[in-house]
């Protein structure tokens, strides 16, 4: 049941890792030694360090970065996309 994500471009990371500088709400952090972030995940992906930063505000601003760069959105059009289909009201 898992579903294959694609392994984040390497050439993006710089562009992850300044979105995470971005939404820093704290300067010292022992945690991540002040990066902003622990590490990546398995699909290089950015794993933001939960206690210095908004880890929402990052995956926010992450989907409006992979929504604008056409090569992002190919690779994880639908990962990341918010859902559409959110209503019920599918009668005829
Ligand atoms: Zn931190």
């Amino acid at each position: 049941m898992s579903e294959e994500i694609p392994r984040l471009p390497d050439e993006h990371l710089d562009r992850a890792r300044e979105i995470v500088a971005e939404k820093r709400t704290r300067q010292k952090c022992k945690s991540c030694y002040d990066r902003g972030y622990i590490g990546t995940n398995q699909n290089n992906l950015l794993v933001p360090c939960a206690k210095c930063t908004d880890v929402d505000g990052v995956m926010e601003a992450w989907r409006g970065y992979v929504a604008e760069t056409p090569a992002l959105k190919e690779l994880y059009g639908d990962y990341f996309e918010e859902e559409e289909e959110g209503t019920d009201e599918s009668q005829q």
